[in-house]
């Protein structure tokens, strides 16, 4: 699978990046999220499907990872 290294790589960064920019987007006791916005926040949600995408691209490239 040599010819997927640099998808994982793309893919493992962009994951790690989601999970970065979501540890300041936590919802508040509030009601909202701790960047400011009313819940859900966009950002929010933006990272967590980049995140569960580029989970889902690793999984279909490394199945035993
Ligand atoms: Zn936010």
């Amino acid at each position: 699978m040599a010819e997927y290294s640099g998808a994982v790589e793309t893919a493992r960064k962009q994951v790690a990046a989601a999970h970065a920019v979501l540890a300041g987007h936590r919802p508040s006791l509030y009601g909202c999220c701790s960047c400011g916005r009313h819940l859900p926040c966009s950002v929010a949600l933006a990272c967590a499907r980049s995140s569960a995408h580029h989970t889902g691209i690793l999984a279909l490239l490394r199945p035993a990872g």
